[in-house]
């Protein structure tokens, strides 16, 4: 074992190194649970929800805008009418003063308040054109609004929903922490170490059980003179599997 003996030789008895397999059980469900957490179906809905949401939220602001231009719109058409009518108003009046004695005056003036009567009837059209504009830039907005809020009722809910099954995974990661940290507290501190640099460098498994001859870690059967080798090897050698370089550990079921 040319590998093996460039690192300090670990001892181990055995029940020290099947509890290493006991910690690996902890940090493959802490593993677990840090890839369910990160990956919960809701989660993604709750991005998505999101950006629809926000989407709606830029739609909302550009009808409202669209909405207000016309309204603005509106109130010009309507003070142009305005104009129009106190004009003829005084027209009318000075007619009907009868002030006016000369008839190239009075022609002068009925001719303006036929113009008047003309442009008061295109300014109504234009006012009635805008108001019909308004009505549907406002529904529009009222759409938008009711569209707004029932995506918002609905993140809001997704969120609640996301929010308990991360505060579930968390409670459950801690009482696994806890049976982790009982399990390392019991473990050398240079067996320990060599099992996280491992773990961290190789997937997240450190130690593996020798199960039927094959390495549990890599998954792959050891040659015959290794197993011959590691029938040799003392019981509390810390051995490494010879592909995947993890701790290697005996059990009743290694086929030894
Ligand atoms: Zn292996």
């Amino acid at each position: 074992m040319d590998q093996s003996s460039r690192e300090p030789a670990l001892k181990a008895d055995a029940f020290t190194q099947l509890r290493l397999l006991d910690l690996q059980e902890q940090d493959t469900r802490l593993g677990q649970l840090s890839h369910r957490r990160s990956h919960l179906p809701d989660a993604a809905r709750l991005a998505d929800l999101n950006v629809q949401l926000s989407r709606v939220d830029d739609e909302v602001v550009a009808a409202q805008t669209i909405a207000s231009d016309l309204e603005r719109e509106q109130d010009r058409a309507e003070r142009d009418v305005a104009t129009v009518v106190e004009r003829m108003q005084r027209d009318q009046q000075l007619l009907d003063s009868g002030t006016i004695a000369d008839p190239r005056q009075l022609q002068s003036l009925q001719a303006e308040l036929e113009s008047l009567v003309r442009r008061r009837s295109d300014l109504e059209d234009v006012e009635l054109e805008i108001m019909e504009r308004v009505d549907g830039a406002s529904a529009a907005v009222a759409v938008l609004t009711q569209q707004r809020t029932d995506l918002a009722v609905e993140r809001d809910e997704v969120a609640a929903a996301v929010a308990a099954q991360q505060s579930e995974i968390d409670a459950e990661r801690a009482e696994v922490e806890q049976v982790r940290a009982q399990i390392a507290a019991e473990l050398p501190a240079d067996l320990l170490a060599l099992y996280d640099k491992i773990r961290a460098d190789h997937g997240g498994v450190g130690a593996a059980p020798l199960h039927r001859g094959s390495c549990q870690g890599c998954h792959l059967a050891l040659p015959p003179n290794e197993i011959e080798e590691i029938r040799a090897a003392a019981v509390d050698a810390v051995l490494r599997c010879e592909e995947c370089r993890r701790i290697l550990v005996r059990t009743p079921e290694s086929g030894l």
